[in-house]
């Protein structure tokens, strides 16, 4: 019998079942189909972010950055704590039920939007119709049918011919969050934002940590001057970061890896405990359609999609990280709640040059917008203000003062075209850059709001007030 619903979104993530619950909000019979199973075989909605992203990753974050206060900085405080101990697997355990409670919560969220959540692998065929097969189930499967499809069946980590994965020795970022014990010595091969916030837990819990990066320049993706405040950051840290390193192989001897690698220095040999492989991810396009379907990809794998994320076939769209764009769970989710509203009849579209990016290291990297080198290159003229926690009473008072805001403005309107920043909670202040951006504001704009003093965020307006060469708190140089 094939069952009928208004949508039906393949895929469980940050994209899908936010798609489904917008949906199911609007009115519309709403089915989610979802195949995850966590390690003990249960069901679970909420994708990689939820089970092994986003979510376990920000809990061993937090974990462990307390355990490194407790050991480094809680004495320049004045507080005294003889005998710290790590007990790995109750920081595990946390993570796990961090985890749990909020994909229960998803669960939850379907039960009161009635959402018909379906446990199993979809594929789609010919006419608007998918397949479901339960778990490892053969033959014909289920038959759904919809009015529209969406598909949010995510990414996968990428493979590396040279390091293959190999049980919990050779692993992706999925075994990285499960290590049993501390690795004495840990290889990372990628220094992107996976290897970064993974490396920086490990380091924290007591790992020496390498980490060999294909590229000769670090972070690519954000300002230069950030990621060259982050490099030092990071190697004072310990992180021990080779640039322009190419694997070319590894061995597996007694629970050891042996890496050979080459950099401009020549050839190299690394013995590590355990390697975790972080080079990017892929889109999970394997076996979710059939030919006669004839969607479109690219030859990497990214569905193809318009600005309002519609495949070439009528009814069916695509969102979250198979589709172009940063692989970022908020991206994702936004486009959820577009193609709701639009199958909905509304004209609800995406703003993709606010879409802001944070790597959860210590400190944190955060940045919307444009880089300077990135304008530069373009030709745009722009004018920059940037302002050093190092000045900033709160961060002080907090004893935090690494990193700085970078405003960048269009040196014609004086609109702003990028933030970029290093330093603490820029997590949390980046949305203030966000929202700024997103309603167009000029750095005057900034500097002629008020922030309230003591905090954080006062770096920011100080930034946009150095754009035009007034920021308060920084000696004069030279003349204006
Ligand atoms: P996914 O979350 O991958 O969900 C896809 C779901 O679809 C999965 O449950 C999958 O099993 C299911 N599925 C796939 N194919 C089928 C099928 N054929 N049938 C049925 N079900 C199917 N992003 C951030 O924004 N912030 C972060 O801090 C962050 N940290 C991360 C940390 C790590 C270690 C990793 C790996 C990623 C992190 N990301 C982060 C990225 C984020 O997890 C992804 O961008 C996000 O999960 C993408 O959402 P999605 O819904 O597109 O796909
Ligand atoms: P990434 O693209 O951030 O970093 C991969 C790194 O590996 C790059 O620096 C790349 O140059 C390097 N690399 C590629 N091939 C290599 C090779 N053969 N040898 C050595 N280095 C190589 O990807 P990632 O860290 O794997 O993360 C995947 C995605 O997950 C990211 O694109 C990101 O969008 C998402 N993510 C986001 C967050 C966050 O928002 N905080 C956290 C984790 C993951």
């Amino acid at each position: 019998m094939t069952r009928r619903f208004d949508v039906v979104v393949i895929g469980g993530g940050p994209a899908g079942y936010v798609a489904a619950i917008r949906c199911a909000q609007l009115g519309m019979n709403t089915a989610c189909i979802d195949q995850w199973r966590d390690r003990q075989g249960r069901s679970a909605l909420g994708g990689t972010c939820l089970n092994s992203g986003c979510i376990p990753s920000k809990a061993l974050l937090e974990s462990s950055e307390i355990y490194d206060q407790a050991r480094n900085s809680f004495a320049m405080h004045g507080v005294k704590c003889g005998g710290v101990a790590l007990d790995l697997q109750a920081m595990m355990a946390r993570k796990d039920k961090v985890v749990a409670t909020l994909t229960q919560g998803i669960a939850g969220l379907f039960k009161s939007h009635k959402v018909t959540w379906v446990k199993g692998h979809a594929r789609l065929l010919p006419r608007k119709q998918v397949e479901v097969h339960e778990y490892g189930g053969a033959g014909t499967g289920q038959l759904i049918e919809a009015e529209s499809i969406i598909l949010a069946p995510g990414s996968v980590s990428a493979e590396m011919g040279a390091a293959p994965l190999h049980g919990d020795v050779i692993v992706d970022s999925t075994g990285a969050l499960e290590f049993s014990e501390v690795p004495a010595r840990l290889g990372i091969i990628g220094a992107g934002v996976i290897g970064l916030e993974l490396g920086s837990v490990w380091r924290r819990l007591g790992s020496e940590v390498v980490l060999l990066e294909a590229q000769s320049e670090f972070l690519t993706m954000t300002d230069t001057q950030i990621a060259g405040e982050a490099l030092r950051q990071f190697t004072a840290q310990g992180l021990d970061i080779r640039l322009g390193a190419r694997v070319l192989g590894c061995q597996v001897t007694e629970s050891k890896v042996e890496l050979a690698y080459q950099d401009r220095g020549g050839d190299h040999r690394e013995t590590v405990d355990k390697l975790i492989v972080a080079v990017g991810r892929r889109p999970n396009t394997r076996d979710l359609f059939v030919p006669e379907a004839e969607l479109l990809l690219d030859e990497w794998g990214v569905i193809h999609v318009d600005e309002h994320c519609r495949t070439n076939i009528p009814g069916v769209y695509a969102i979250g990280d198979v589709v172009r764009g940063p692989m970022l769970a908020h991206k994702g989710s936004e486009e959820g709640v577009m193609v709701a509203e639009r199958i909905a009849g509304q004209q609800t579209s995406i703003n993709y040059d606010t879409v802001p990016s944070v790597i959860y290291t210590l400190p944190e990297i955060a940045w919307v917008g444009k880089s300077e080198q990135a304008l530069r290159a373009a030709g745009n003229d722009c004018r920059v203000g940037i302002f050093p926690f190092s000045a900033s009473g709160r961060a002080l008072a907090s004893g935090s003062t690494a990193g700085m805001v970078k405003v960048i403005a269009d040196a014609a309107t004086d609109r702003v075209l990028g933030v970029h920043m290093i330093g603490p909670h820029c997590s949390e202040l980046i949305a203030q850059a966000v929202i700024a951006m997103q309603f167009s504001a000029s750095s005057e704009d900034l500097a002629m709001t008020m922030f309230a003093h003591p905090t954080l965020s006062e770096a920011f307006h100080e930034a946009a007030l150095a754009v035009d060469g007034r920021p308060i708190h920084i000696a004069r140089t030279g003349r204006r």
